[in-house]
């Protein structure tokens, strides 16, 4: 669906939601206002058009419903803008042939059914499929569609840079510029689609190419909670794009309060950046570890609902040269996941201009893998993925930057 790319970034790249994350319970008043205050912060910005028109993309049902009642409209308009939306693509009104021509005209004159802009796209040798979106306010994120031979996984972004600030990241080395909407978060899954015209949606979940979501992208995302859970709801929903929740994978560096909230309400596969089985290794590679450290993290993944042998809980494991990479350290690895149902990523780390570790070598690295895999955990070595292009994450948004800064000076 290249052609239409272009004029989407000029007429309808959408605006996300205002809503304020709601803190997560157990905590004082004070904790309350501040978490409150510093979300609101990093709010995505009002939802809406330079024409005032206010996107669709990204409104709950029930949203729909009260937009439709607001303009004179009965509420099962909603239900067939949701099918058109979601269900065939559409991102223009006069496609809707169940909507007649007048109402079609009225709709489009309030409304808007957005898509990022495309700042960049690159394709690897391997299939992997990158973009860099970019919103109405100029800020960019970036996706990636991931092709396997029995699936294809796209990985969305949730924030523009991170709250935290994980040394082996390069988007740790982006500060928080602010959270997606839930409009942004449900809009690279739409682009993604787009761009492999894999519209209407395909009739039961095997024999898709984007089958899978991966929410491993730029950003933490249970710290902007309510618009990923939304987007991730929507996406879910059986009646539009029709993801299963056993085909949605979130990778949380943590956020141990938010974690218990997210198995109960969504109920999709948890993924943990864990890279260090001692607290003062780990306090350095992922800082939110002296917030809530191991023995509190591996606590909150026994107790995720929904985690059993059938949909394990996948430990990420950045293989760093002679930093974490020890047998001692896969023993101790073992040792800390007795008993869940858990497998390991072991990922080899993609260097990145600046950045102070190295991979391991494959003999540590297949040594790490063997111990692991013989006390019973799966643990694949990732193949690296998109070498020949831009594919560490935030390599692509820097590069661009890079390039924006050098054209300007
Ligand atoms: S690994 Fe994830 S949480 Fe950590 S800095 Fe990178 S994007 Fe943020």
């Amino acid at each position: 669906m290249p052609a239409g790319r272009g004029t989407a970034q000029m007429s309808n790249a959408f605006q996300p939601s205002t809503r304020v994350a709601a803190p997560p319970d157990g905590l004082t008043e004070a904790e309350r206002i501040r978490i409150l205050a510093k979300s609101a912060i990093f709010s995505p910005p009002p939802m809406t058009d330079p024409q005032g028109r206010r996107e669709l993309v990204g409104l709950t049902r029930e949203e729909l419903s009260e937009e439709m009642l607001a303009i004179g409209e009965k509420p099962f308009r909603a239900k067939q803008l949701w099918h058109w939306i979601y269900h065939q693509g559409a991102r223009d009104f006069s496609v809707m042939n169940t909507i007649a021509r007048p109402l079609q005209i009225k709709l489009a004159e309030r409304f808007v059914i957005g898509r990022p802009g495309v700042a960049a796209e690159q394709t690897s040798t391997d299939g992997t499929r990158k973009w860099l979106f970019k919103w109405r306010d100029g800020q960019e994120v970036e996706t990636v569609y991931i092709p396997e031979s029995d699936r294809g996984a796209v990985c969305i972004s949730t924030q523009v840079g991170c709250t935290l600030s994980c040394t082996f990241c390069h988007t740790g080395t982006q500060k928080l510029v602010r959270n997606l909407g839930t409009a942004e978060i449900v809009g690279q899954f739409l682009a993604a689609r787009d761009s492999y015209g894999e519209w209407p949606t395909p009739k039961g979940e095997e024999g898709r190419r984007l089958s899978n979501i991966v929410v491993m992208g730029m950003g933490e995302p249970l710290y902007n909670y309510t618009n990923t859970a939304r987007a991730l709801t929507i996406l879910m929903d059986h009646e539009g794009v029709g993801l299963s929740r056993r085909r949605i994978t979130l990778s949380t560096s943590g956020v141990v309060p938010m974690m218990d909230k997210c198995g109960e309400e969504l109920g999709v596969n948890l993924a943990v950046s864990l890279h260090a089985v001692r607290d003062d290794l780990r306090d350095e590679l992922v800082p939110l570890n002296r917030k809530y450290p191991i023995a509190e993290l591996l606590a909150a993944c026994r107790r995720y609902p929904g985690a059993s042998n059938a949909r394990r809980i996948t430990f990420e494991y950045v293989m760093l040269r002679g930093v974490n990479d020890s047998e001692a350290e896969a023993h101790e690895l073992v040792r800390l996941l007795r008993g869940m149902p858990a497998k390991v990523n072991l990922i080899p780390f993609n260097p990145w201009p600046g950045s102070p570790y190295l991979s391991s070598t494959a003999e540590a690295l297949n040594r790490f893998a063997a111990i692991v895999n013989d006390a019973g955990y799966s643990s694949p070595i990732r193949r690296p993925r998109g070498r020949d292009i831009s594919a560490a994450c935030g390599q692509l948004k820097t590069e661009s930057e890079r390039a924006r800064r050098t054209t300007a000076a």
